[in-house]
């Protein structure tokens, strides 16, 4: 049996990015979820802030704040910075550890 001449690289301790979502320009994100359909790996997603028991009116995504946006897979993130390049309220920042 011939070893590998080379051992592919493990992210041993890999430092995870910081990824920051700016709730002030993301106001309305089941409507606009441009990262969401954008992001290769499904870091982001979509919850809804109010109550179940809240009429299906009041739920509606337009209004500003009925949803938010949230980090799930923060360890999935290759920092491709796709989701930046198409949020149209430049609301994400992505840094490295
Ligand atoms: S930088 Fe790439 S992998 Fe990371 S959240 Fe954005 S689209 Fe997804
Ligand atoms: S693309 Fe930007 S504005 Fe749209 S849901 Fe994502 S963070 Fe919010």
């Amino acid at each position: 049996m011939t070893m590998p001449s080379k051992i592919p690289a493990v992210q041993w301790g890999r430092k995870l990015p910081r990824i920051t979502i700016d709730a002030e320009k993301c106001t309305v994100p089941f409507l606009c979820k441009k990262c969401l359909q954008t992001c290769p790996t499904a870091v982001f997603r979509v919850d809804r802030v109010m109550a179940k028991e809240k009429r299906l009116e009041e739920m509606d995504p337009r209004v500003d704040g009925n949803y938010v946006l949230s980090v799930r897979r923060r360890d999935k993130c290759t920092v491709c910075n796709k989701c930046i390049d198409v949020c149209p309220a430049n609301a994400l920042r992505i840094e490295l550890g």
